[in-house]
């Protein structure tokens, strides 16, 4: 049987390991962080994901905490007033068609990686760098290194046709709480954009210790919400949040009465670039490395794609490498089969992108429309399991009128 060896114990490279012992691979996963450091560690992403994610992890049998996870039931949007600070200009709320989901990827990948050895995977714990990629590569038939923003993935040269910015977007923060009052009627993602300052949102999860709200923060760097530098502290980290909410957000303060962090490690804080790179590695001796979901293509967390890019990523791939057969897995293929996942990922990049930028009036249109045309409101929320959806309309000034037109007609 052909043996595959992958970088890194996240949502891709796990999800492909578990795909491929399933169908009786041999797969070899080496990562630089153990199940106990994952579990002990700090939070590390928001990790929403869609349903069409979800199915990819259905469809393997390792939704292992779909019936205790609370469900994302919607998305809502509530865009401020910039001349009036802790008003808002419009809102809505619309139903996802089906549930999202957020498990802490601290209790889940540890989890996975159990399930991985137990079904006959072999896990090394090691840093991986040029000389672990020459090693792998010299034992088995295929290399993937999915190494998320480790500092190897810059291994890959960055696609400077394909990546927007040159500087992070964004001074990102994350809150894990418990005691906060939940919306009704349906649980959602309460997405708050506050002009010319960023982006706050929240939505239920399930962490270490049971259901939980994460917080996330977006601040423009060098604006009111670029302001985690020095809070090391869990205690000061939750006071920042809470000190920001009741500032700019008095209807999100507002369900923050009586809360606490989840933990000591439920808080983060960060930046990064967002960045496409180019797939293939050639090492040293020749031999090739394969890339996948955030080594190649990091996002923005704005939109919450990361996890359901990495989980659509391993499933592309999984199933380009049963295709093969026993065929070689030469760079072209390589090359191939990342277009493939590109032609889905490039809209998610687009997208997100456009929602780093100041919005175009069309989009004020757009958002402002849909507070008052509940199919718009639903169009835009359901857009999230599937970037595809978006275009044209979002991008495009006329096609959006078009759209607002039919969506306004469908309403009445
Ligand atoms: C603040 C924030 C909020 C987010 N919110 C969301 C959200 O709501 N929804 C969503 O879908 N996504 C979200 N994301 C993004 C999402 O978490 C990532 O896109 C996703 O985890 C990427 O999966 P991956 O498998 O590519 O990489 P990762 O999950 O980052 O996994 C990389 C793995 O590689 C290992 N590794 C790194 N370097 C090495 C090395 N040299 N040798 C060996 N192993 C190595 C790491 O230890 C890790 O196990 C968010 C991210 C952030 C930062």
């Amino acid at each position: 049987m052909r043996r595959i060896a992958i970088v890194g114990a996240g949502q891709a490279g796990l999800q492909l390991a578990l795909g491929l012992l399933a169908k009786g691979y041999q797969v070899t996963l080496a990562t630089n962080r153990t199940a106990e450091q994952i579990q002990a560690g700090k939070v590390m992403s928001s990790q929403c994901m869609f349903n069409t994610a979800l199915q990819t992890e259905r469809d393997l049998g390792i939704n292992f905490w779909e019936e205790q996870c609370p469900a994302v039931e919607g998305i809502g949007l509530n865009v401020l007033n910039p001349e009036v600070p802790g008003q808002s200009l419009f809102s809505w709320s619309a139903r996802l068609e089906r549930y999202a989901q957020s498990v802490d990827q601290r209790l889940k990948m540890p989890v996975w990686m159990d399930t991985f050895v137990k079904r006959g995977g072999e896990l090394l714990i090691e840093d991986v760098g040029i000389t672990e990629l020459e090693r792998l590569s010299a034992s088995h038939d295929l290399v993937l290194l999915a190494a998320g923003k480790g500092e190897v993935v810059n291994l890959f040269a960055k696609d400077p046709q394909r990546t927007a910015f040159s500087t992070p977007q964004r001074a990102l923060a994350l809150t894990y709480v418990q005691g906060m009052t939940p919306v009704s009627p349906y649980s959602r993602v309460a997405f708050n954009l506050i002009p010319g300052v960023g982006e706050y949102f929240v939505f239920p999860a399930l962490t270490v210790n049971g259901p939980c709200e994460i917080m996330v923060f977006e601040g423009i760097p060098g604006g009111p919400l670029d302001c985690w530098q020095g809070i090391n502290d869990p205690d000061q980290h939750l006071q920042k949040s809470l000190e920001l909410v009741r500032r700019y957000l008095p209807w999100e303060a507002e369900r923050c009465a009586n809360l606490r962090l989840t933990d000591d490690n439920g808080f983060l804080a960060g930046r990064f670039t967002p960045m496409v790179r180019r797939p293939v590695l050639t090492l040293p001796s020749g031999r090739q490395v394969f890339g996948m979901a955030d080594a190649l293509v990091v996002n923005d967390p704005i939109t919450g794609q990361g996890s359901n890019n990495a989980a659509k990523c391993s499933k592309v791939y999984l199933d380009a490498i049963l295709a093969q057969g026993s065929q070689p897995f030469s760079g072209q293929w390589m090359e191939q089969t990342f277009e493939q996942y590109w032609s889905y990922a490039r809209h998610v990049v687009e997208w997100t992108n456009s929602m780093l930028q100041p919005p175009a009036p069309h989009l004020l249109q757009l958002l402002g429309a849909a507070s008052a045309v509940q199919p718009l409101a639903s169009a835009i929320t359901n857009g999230f399991d599937d970037p595809r959806r978006f275009a044209p309309w979002w991008f495009d000034a006329s096609q959006c009128q078009h759209f607002i037109q039919s969506m306004s007609q469908q309403a009445a």
